[in-house]
């Protein structure tokens, strides 16, 4: 390495030329595809501020990245080849399956999908690299003249440090974080890194797990209309049964849901426990309260629709408590397409996440598999402490809020609160509605388990009295005209159920038997729509 030419001009032409072409080649589709995912779920008014951060904040760290690597011309030989290399698969994937490199990317990349992309890889993929090298190759032959350059870097500089005191002020350097984390190159090796501290694990296990698909027989009669079926399974969190309109609660909270033709409440729904983290393999697994183990040991439902030909995802708002066991993170690798708070909190650069930004991902799942049948697990967060994190402000409909800890606010202040969740869990799951309505559909709810809310001096769940409101829950159903139009008597036997003691036991068995699946696994007595 040369010592002068660290620091020489000669050095900085050639980085701010990389910076150039890197910027414009593999991360402006990022920026586009972000500012367009932010609309969504931000609405428009701070798209161009937004835009703008992040347009210099990446501006920086390319040079910043790449003015290191060029320190050593061994090493920047090394690596920039393997930067562009990365860039032009997150280009491809952007382009094909407008998707970023995430959990669920890298599991299908690695996984499930390496014997099929070992024989066959497709021929875009082949031809991005390929252009992706020429150009690195040209740009590297050629440097920028000085102006330019300094007067580059200045720029970048100048607005770079400005987006970063923004940046600093207003989010604490989140913006930021969600920037390293999202655009290449560094999203690569964050993402890839992430997938192996957090997720591998869990895939391993799935992998491990007696595959229940395998154990019975399973068929699905042809149905006559032809049309596709969609069976969606929403995990909700910390839901009590007694506080929802539905059932009866004096405050409109579910104003949208009780006006939903045949949406149905089951009043009397029991949880056997109260965390989260054994409530959700007892619902996605043929395990019951009585032999919890097997929920650790058999693959869940997702695995039979798999067998099925269903196209599968996990569309979650909270993490899989990796590292904690038991949990359902292995559950959750069983689908073909994996989303959670990481990931949401990555792509839509906000510390908070609300159940809504699930729906996009939602919206190009169904979009990516429009003509096959679909299976969806979502994970909300729901009614979790803190309550105020939960919604938007437009739904701070009853107020005054908690806006301390739980032990020095009011009842009503908690109530409020707790309501307001309520509120918004009704506009989320009408708007999973919506984008079924028109399919031949079937929508389940269960909260994972109740809340206390300082009845018997107890706030939150998970206290080892299992008190009747940690254990009584919010358990909903909903389905389509067109899926009434096929199986309208399956649909009516599981209306007269509604006021009957039912659990998450029954979850797993009315999923199959409400899908018109048959097979012997399944317990007719557990199935809702027998
Ligand atoms: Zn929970």
């Amino acid at each position: 390495m040369n010592r002068h030419k660290v620091f020489s001009i000669t050095h900085l032409q050639k980085v701010i030329l990389h910076v150039i072409g890197y910027f414009i080649l593999f991360c402006l589709p990022i920026l586009y595809s972000r500012l367009h995912l932010h609309g969504a779920l931000q609405g428009s008014d701070h798209l161009f501020l937004t835009g703008a951060l992040e347009f210099f904040m990446v501006l920086l760290l390319l040079t910043i990245v790449f003015w290191l690597i060029h320190l050593n011309r061994i090493v920047a030989g090394i690596l920039m080849p393997i930067f562009y290399f990365f860039g032009a698969i997150s280009d491809y994937f952007l382009f094909n399956f407008s998707r970023h490199i995430d959990v669920g990317a890298i599991q299908e990349t690695l996984g499930n999908e390496l014997a099929l992309v070992q024989e066959f890889i497709p021929l875009a993929l082949v031809l991005s690299v390929v252009i992706a090298f020429i150009i690195y190759y040209i740009l590297n032959r050629y440097k920028l003249g000085k102006v330019p350059a300094i007067a580059t870097l200045l720029f970048i500089l100048t607005f770079s440090s400005a987006a970063l005191v923004y940046d600093h002020v207003v989010n604490h350097l989140f913006m930021l974080r969600s920037v390293v984390q999202s655009y290449m190159p560094t999203s690569g090796f964050y993402s890839v890194g992430y997938y192996f501290l957090h997720y591998y694990w869990a895939e391993q296990e799935a992998v491990a797990r007696t595959d229940i698909s395998e154990l019975y027989e399973f068929s699905m009669p042809e149905n006559k209309a032809n049309e596709p079926l969609i069976v969606v399974m929403v995990v909700g969190e910390s839901l009590r049964g007694d506080m929802v309109e539905p059932n009866g609660y004096a405050i409109n909270n579910m104003p949208k849901l009780v006006s939903t033709p045949n949406f149905i409440s089951f009043s009397k729904a029991k949880t056997y426990t109260n965390l989260t983290r054994e409530a959700v393999p007892l619902m996605l697994t043929r395990a019951e309260r009585d032999n919890f183990e097997e929920s650790l040991t058999e693959t869940s439902i997702i695995s039979v629709f798999k067998k099925l030909g269903f196209a599968t995802a996990w569309i979650g708002n909270q993490g899989l408590f990796a590292g904690v066991k038991p949990t359902f993170g292995p559950i959750a690798m069983e689908s073909d397409y994996v989303v959670n708070r990481s990931d949401l909190r990555r792509l839509s650069g906000n510390q908070i996440t609300y159940d809504g930004y699930m729906l996009p991902f939602f919206d190009d799942f169904l979009a990516a598999n429009s003509g096959k049948n679909i299976f969806v697990v979502f994970h909300m967060m729901g009614s979790h402490w803190e309550f105020d994190e939960r919604y938007p402000k437009e739904y701070m409909q009853l107020m005054p809020t908690c806006r301390s800890a739980p032990g020095l606010c009011s009842k009503e202040e908690l109530f409020n609160g707790y309501n307001n969740t309520i509120i918004y869990t009704d506009y989320f799951l009408k708007e999973i509605i919506n984008r079924l309505d028109q399919q031949r559909a079937i929508m389940l709810y269960a909260s994972d388990h109740g809340f206390s809310l300082m009845e018997g001096g107890f706030f939150s769940n998970a206290t080892p009295s299992k008190p009747k409101e940690q254990m009584d829950i919010a358990m909903f159903a909903w389905a389509s005209d067109k899926y009434l139009q096929q199986h309208r008597q399956m649909f009516a036997d599981l209306r007269k159920k509604r006021d009957q003691d039912i659990s998450h036991d029954h979850i797993f068995h009315s999923l199959l038997g409400c899908s018109n699946i048959k097979s012997d696994i399944i317990d007719g007595k557990l199935n809702l729509c027998e």
